[in-house]
């Protein structure tokens, strides 16, 4: 075994039937698994034009390439879709301990197809797929469903099945809605969980027993050994790093390419919120929906009131990802606090983007706010960044006077802890101005007008993580030039530099260890490079279940390309290995085309590149060359300079003709699925 099942099971949600798809090898070899495989299907199977929430829309739920085979840092899982927020492909990817449980049914891939006109989930063990009845859990919270899907499907003396499902937020058809597993670990971006609402498709459970293996288990082994080692070394205690970000803002602005040692220690020490305080020090975290600063409005002592390490004394126990030994997650005990009307005891520590977006972002001291808020939106299965950018538009248009009390119900002002958990609750609910606001800032600016467009800070329809793109200029291109637009997980100059990818890439031009940032804003081949180094790896990780945190072990700890070929025995070098990441980027790509998307629609907001500059703060005086910046890029990806659109003579190497458009039986055999 490879590593894959080389198997997708479809699911006809309209007719209700289940086929088992068997997937020629060569798929395989030229798209990986996971997301490379899923978004293959994609372009095959949805319609140029489908509408997102309709039932031409295909949704697919994927675990990785390495997934269960030993690998390390290798247990996420993806859904992949088109998406209703951008209107191009939707993808977004979540950890926990549901990943393996797909392979362990024997797919690669669970794609559902056409729409149930009643609520049902899918259960899957060693007898194969059914479809059951999910009425009685439809309205229930994503945790809350998971729970239920679980025990009633529990057998003594069998093992626990694992569950995934969408809560109010994918059930009320928001383009803001995730899949969840976990108790409200999320898949959070670009609508995928109002795709999966649009289904009526409340959740998955999985409980088979099926093994997995790559071709080499005990190079794999060796590789784990060698990865969790050296992940886990430190020359200093945890305490003495983040200790020393608080002082971040006396820091020249540098860039760093550190080689992974302290990652492992650090984010099992504080997870990522840790990182809330140094992010607000040094201009990393926008503020004040990315018209203020630190200096100015968010000051030291409301840094240091919501600093992400809060949360530490509030945590009861910590928690890890499937083939994960960071253990970056946490629980923590908010039952004393007074926002909590929802009764929530054991909670799930916030990621740093909830930590910096329900703080710094709108202006808000109130710590126990966030931690509420967080774990309402894990729950109610929706996206915390975006609501949180569509909360800032919202403030903003209120305190200029777009927005009015009768509008909103309420004064809605800036750093107002009750008012933003009021509207963020109605978002979730579509009640009133939420309903507005419940697909997001882009559509909101189409309900209310051209007006709001100054505060909807999103690029191609979504909205920006709390990385300022303004002092990372390739964070600012990937924003712009990824198919899934405005996303941070796939580099930027710090990702970069902590990637090493130069070392096992010919082409990937170096970072230095330490030096100043000043290259980054001109206009080079080399800067492009290094973008497309990060996104053609990211298809990989994508591809094989990896974890974004891995990045920062570096290639040479988070052996990535080794894991691959020890599991597929391809015989590929690293730069193989990329020139698949570069097909499926390209792919990605096309099935945006196709849904006629026009490759300029990602550019971000101009207050993301610094449109005009702000006056003060760390961010100061900076503004991105974007559409120089988008130019060189495509140039180098092969695509056309001016229109972003794939040359001929690059889709014609990558052989992509050959899988878009050849006959579909080349690739496919159908087989009705037991059970
Ligand atoms: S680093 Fe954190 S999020 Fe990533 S797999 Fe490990 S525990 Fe999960």
């Amino acid at each position: 075994m490879k590593g894959y099942c080389g198997k997708i099971l479809k699911v006809d949600l309209t007719n209700k039937t289940c086929t088992d798809v068997y997937i020629a090898d060569e798929i395989y070899e030229n798209f990986l698994s996971g997301a490379g495989l899923a978004a293959w299907w994609c372009y095959r199977n949805i319609p140029a034009g489908a509408d997102p929430m309709g039932p031409e829309n295909v949704l697919c739920i994927t675990s990785g390439l390495l997934t269960s085979t030993g690998s390390c840092i290798t247990g996420r899982w993806m859904v992949v879709t088109k998406s209703p927020s951008t209107g191009g492909i939707g993808e977004a990817n979540c950890g926990g301990t549901f990943a393996p449980f797909i392979k362990a049914c024997g797919y690669d891939i669970i794609a559902f197809h056409g729409a149930s006109d009643t609520p049902v989930y899918l259960y899957c063990d060693d007898n194969g797929p059914v479809l059951k009845d999910a009425s009685h859990i439809w309205g229930q919270d994503a945790a809350v469903a998971e729970k239920m899907l679980v025990e009633e499907n529990t057998v003594p003396g069998k093992k626990i099945p694992q569950a995934c499902t969408i809560g109010w937020g994918g059930e009320n058809l928001s383009w803001m809605a995730g899949v969840c597993n976990d108790n409200g670990r999320i898949a959070a971006r670009q609508g995928v969980g109002g795709v999966m609402g649009s289904k009526k498709l409340k959740g998955l459970c999985f409980a088979g027993n099926k093994p997995v293996s790559g071709e080499n288990p005990e190079e794999i082994r060796r590789l784990s050994k060698m990865c969790a080692k050296r992940a886990n070394m430190a020359f200093m205690p945890p305490e003495i790093p983040t200790g020393l970000l608080h002082v971040a803002k006396f820091l020249p602005e540098i860039q760093l390419s550190p080689d992974g040692i302290m990652t492992g220690v650090l984010m099992g020490t504080w997870g990522t919120g840790g990182s809330s305080q140094f992010a607000g020090q040094t201009g990393e975290a926008p503020v004040k929906n990315w018209s203020g600063s630190q200096k100015e409005d968010f000051h030291v002592r409301a840094l240091n009131k919501t600093d992400g390490s809060h949360m530490l004394k509030l945590q009861t126990n910590r928690y890890y990802c499937y083939s994960c030994m960071y253990g970056c997650g946490g629980e923590l005990d908010i039952s004393h606090i007074k926002h909590n009307d929802q009764g929530y005891s054991r909670v799930h520590k916030p990621e740093y983007e909830s930590q910096w977006d329900y703080t710094g972002f709108l202006l808000n001291e109130d710590n126990d706010a966030m931690l509420f808020i967080n774990e309402y939106l894990n729950r109610a299965g929706m996206d915390a960044i975006s609501v949180g950018g569509t909360v800032g538009m919202a403030i903003e248009a209120y305190e200029n006077g777009l927005l009015k009390e009768s509008d909103v119900g309420f004064p809605l002002h800036w750093g107002d802890a009750d008012a933003i958990i009021r509207l963020v609750k109605m978002i979730v609910h579509r009640e009133g101005i939420g309903d507005v606001l419940a697909d997001g800032c882009k559509r909101a600016v189409e309900i209310l007008g051209p007006e709001f467009a100054q505060y909807a800070v999103q690029g191609g329809g979504m909205e920006p993580p709390m990385h300022d793109s303004r002092p990372d200029p390739q964070q600012a291109t990937l924003y712009a030039i990824d198919a899934t637009p405005s996303r941070h997980t796939t580099g930027g100059s710090l990702y970069y530099g902590c990637m090493h990818l130069w070392k096992k890439v010919t082409w990937a031009p170096p970072a230095v260890l330490v030096g100043g940032k000043q290259g980054e804003w001109e206009v080079s081949d080399e800067e492009s490079l290094k973008v497309l180094a990060a996104a053609y790896f990211k298809r990989i990780v994508d591809g094989v279940g990896g974890c974004y945190f891995g990045f920062l072990l570096g290639t040479a700890i988070y052996p990535i390309f080794e894991w691959t070929e020890a599991a597929t025995g391809w015989g590929n070098t690293t730069d193989d290995l990329m020139w698949i990441g570069r097909r499926i980027f390209t792919l990605r790509h096309m099935f945006n085309i196709k849904q006629g998307l026009d490759p300029w629609y990602s550019r971000p907001h101009p207050r993301m590149v610094g449109e005009p500059p702000l006056k003060v703060g760390k961010v100061a005086g900076k503004t991105v060359p974007i559409d120089a910046k988008i130019m060189s890029v495509w140039k180098n990806a092969g695509f056309d300079e001016k229109t972003g659109i794939p040359l001929q003579e690059t889709v014609e190497a990558l052989n992509l003709p050959y899988f878009l458009d050849g006959p579909i039986e080349n690739f496919i055999k159908e087989v009705p699925s037991r059970g």
